[in-house]
């Protein structure tokens, strides 16, 4: 999950990412407060943003595909540990663990970050 707001600068508007583990707007709040102070990279002005301002959207594709490859490589180790048969069962729950399971949970956290409201 990335979080991302538009710059304040009228100028410049441009989208950017928020350098932040955040996982919900709450965290957002109880790092920084009800303002975040950040810096456009585009234009490099320094202001402060309402947390209402930031939104979520899923990391790219290329994060899900790598959460697959970790995944699969927990499959392997169940399955050397329990045999043949523990690797057909270790590779489809690693797959499952790491590919759809996280993605969706993803989706979720985003569409949690995106609805959620700072009281
Ligand atoms: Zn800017």
């Amino acid at each position: 999950m990335k979080i991302y707001t538009f710059c304040q600068n009228t100028f410049c508007n441009k989208k950017f990412y928020l350098n932040n583990f955040a996982r919900t707007r709450n965290d957002l709040y109880t790092t920084f407060g009800t303002e975040v102070n950040v810096t456009c990279p585009h234009c490099q002005s320094n202001s402060n943003y309402h947390v209402h301002r930031f939104s979520a959207e899923i990391s790219n594709e290329g994060g899900h595909v790598k959460n697959g490859g970790i995944g699969v490589l927990i499959g392997g180790l169940v399955g050397a540990i329990a045999g043949p048969a523990g690797i057909l069962f270790g590779a489809s729950i690693g797959g499952g663990i790491g590919g759809g399971a996280s993605y969706k949970n993803e989706k979720d956290e985003v569409s949690r970050f995106n609805n959620s409201r700072i009281a």
